[in-house]
């Protein structure tokens, strides 16, 4: 990180002023520009003047919009080629303030080098005090890297406490009801997450009907209905209302048919119509909130259910996920949006929208349903573990980072489990958490985790060493699809076909390999986003698994591209992302 830089708020000062005018002078914007610019900040109480210093001799100045987390200025006190205290007055910056954006002149494009340089990509053009303007947004990736062996910022004056129940081997619903019983106990008890006549909504974990086959359970894909019917019943003498809500993965199937499928109207509803309804968040009436540091995305649409909660309990599965290492409490609430915003999640940055949406919406109570997890290629098509355990608490990245522990992984390699403990949201660090019940240790299982290849083909390249695993896990899935024989030689498989010219697969912030623009070449993600211009770009963080889709068997004219829905959901789809492609 940076060694000897201190930032702090200063005023806006004539000295950043004259600063301020001496840069834009060599890029000859006219003196109105910096009016202009001058005048916005004085007038706008969310940017700061942050002045750094070095070993207590000026550097520079920093302009940062806090309800936006962007660098809107960046000056150094003396002129100099050398980029290196920039890199360091930003180091500083996110050491405090984690993702950022910048906002910059198109016609700047020495400033641009430097920031692709130091990891920040173009996301946006647009025009802003009547010039052209581009957003840049720190790569997560390069985030990652930069923050390697950093503490979170925030610290905690108390331990989070995350309780563990073991649930015996036989799971009879007695026996699942009782463990849920003093799992909740080992929390302090009902009273301290319900008061009487609150409503309460349970967000179990319903994202497709592969949890049920032919009337037969399939454990460690969706939230063991047992554990759902068990919660409902203790809720039940104390709430006025319960609501289970779900917002099944659109490109699976509805979830009115998800709550079917799974039985929640006779085995839930039945419990007592009176007080117990189910809600599918994906059709739900919603309500559009400002994100609290506006990083990535100024503002999410939430659906109302959860926004008039008096209590949301999240119960996700103790679960791999390909992409985000794991599918627990931070990845779990990807499911509490409705779709659009879902697939915006992915298109703006899935690791911070995950955070972003837990600001929004609260669970006062998460409980890992981990009776049966998965393993490997989860979150749908992985191996059941049957591992006989609750997981609970009331902060989701402690309870996330007990779990992966459990699981013998560590928390610090999955990206939205990382990002929210460096944004303070929870800490994932042992000597911050209190673990009640048997100890880690005690239950410990190494999971599985899914072998991701990303080798090519034949005249097909992959280069995405430094890729994180968003695009890792999604490229990879795709290529699983690529790997079947080629309908025009069966003989070898589709991934192995000739092509005139090299295609190439870009993936990650860096790479060692040139880009040759005589070749085929393809872009993934927001980390590829300066080179987009250079050959086919594929938009999102991680992209979606369809733009991906799209994007390899554009290669494949002549094959059919997979399908994971039916054709009325695939057209939705279809309509989304385009409404998605074509925001300013
Ligand atoms: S674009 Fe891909 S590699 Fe880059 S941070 Fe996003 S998911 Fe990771």
């Amino acid at each position: 990180m940076a060694p000897g830089i201190t930032l702090k708020k200063g005023r806006f000062s004539q000295s950043l002023r004259k600063a301020l005018e001496k840069y834009y002078e060599a890029i000859a914007v006219g003196p109105s520009y910096t009016a202009v610019k001058w005048q916005r900040w004085i007038d706008n109480a969310n940017a700061v003047p942050l002045r750094a210093t070095k070993d207590g001799n000026k550097l520079g100045w920093i302009v940062y919009n806090s309800t936006e987390s962007t660098v809107e200025e960046i000056l150094r006190d003396k002129e100099s080629t050398d980029e290196k205290d920039l890199f360091q007055m930003l180091d500083a910056l996110i050491a405090r303030e984690t993702l950022v954006a910048a906002e910059i002149l198109k016609e700047d494009t020495d400033r641009y080098r430097w920031m692709v340089k130091y990891g920040f990509r173009p996301t946006r053009f647009f025009t802003k005090d009547d010039v052209p303007v581009v957003k840049m947004d720190l790569s997560t990736s390069i985030l990652f890297k930069r923050l390697e062996r950093h503490k979170s910022p925030r610290p905690y004056r108390r331990k989070k406490r995350v309780a563990i129940e073991r649930v015996p081997e036989s799971q009879t619903y007695p026996e699942i009801k009782k463990s849920l019983e003093n799992l909740i106990r080992k929390l302090g008890g009902l009273k301290r997450f319900v008061k009487p006549g609150q409503t309460v909504v349970i967000k179990p974990n319903i994202v497709s009907d592969h949890g049920l086959k032919d009337g037969v359970w399939q454990g460690g894909i969706v939230t063991d209905t047992r554990v759902v019917k068990a919660l409902v019943e203790i809720l039940l003498p104390v709430a006025g209302r319960v609501i289970i809500a779900e917002g099944s993965s659109i490109n699976r199937s509805e979830t009115s048919e998800m709550f079917a499928h799974y039985g929640y109207d006779r085995q839930l509803v039945d419990l007592d119509p009176q007080k117990v309804s189910l809600v599918d968040l994906n059709t739900d009436e919603q309500i559009e909130k400002s994100v609290p540091g506006g990083k990535r995305m100024l503002s999410r649409k939430i659906p109302l259910t959860l926004e008039k909660a008096d209590v949301i309990i999240s119960v996700p599965v103790l679960k791999i996920h390909f992409a985000a290492i794991v599918s627990l409490a931070i990845k779990h609430l990807q499911g509490a949006v409705p779709p659009l915003e879902k697939y915006m999640s992915h298109f703006f940055g899935l690791w911070q929208n995950l955070v972003n949406i837990h600001h929004l919406v609260k669970p006062k109570l998460t409980i890992i349903d981990g009776l049966v997890g998965q393993e490997n290629f989860g979150p749908i098509s992985g191996t059941p573990k049957k591992m006989d355990l609750l997981i609970g608490g009331m902060n989701p990245v402690a309870v996330d980072a007990v779990a992966m522990r459990i699981m013998g992984i560590d928390p610090a390699t999955s990206p939205p489990v990382l990002l929210a403990s460096l944004q303070g949201m929870g800490p994932i660090e042992p000597h911050l958490i209190e673990v009640v019940g048997p100890q880690i240790q005690d239950v410990m299982s190494r999971f599985q985790q899914p072998e991701i290849d990303l080798t090519g083909g034949r005249d097909i390249t992959i280069h995405g060493e430094n890729a994180c695993p968003g695009c890792r896990g999604y490229l990879h899935f795709v290529l699983t699809k690529l790997r079947r024989p080629d309908p025009k030689d069966t003989t070898r498989l589709l991934i192995d076909r000739p092509f005139e010219k090299k295609v190439n697969i870009f993936l990650g912030p860096t790479h060692d390999h040139g880009i040759n623009p005589e070749e085929q070449n393809i872009f993934m993600g927001i980390c590829q986003l300066h080179n987009a211009h250079q050959g086919t770009h594929l938009p999102g963080c991680p992209p979606h698994a369809e733009v991906i889709v799209n994007g390899l068997f554009g290669l494949f004219p002549d094959v059919e591209k997979p399908k994971y829905a039916n054709e009325s959901e695939e057209k939705k789809l279809g309509e989304m992302l385009h409404h998605i492609l074509a925001m300013p």
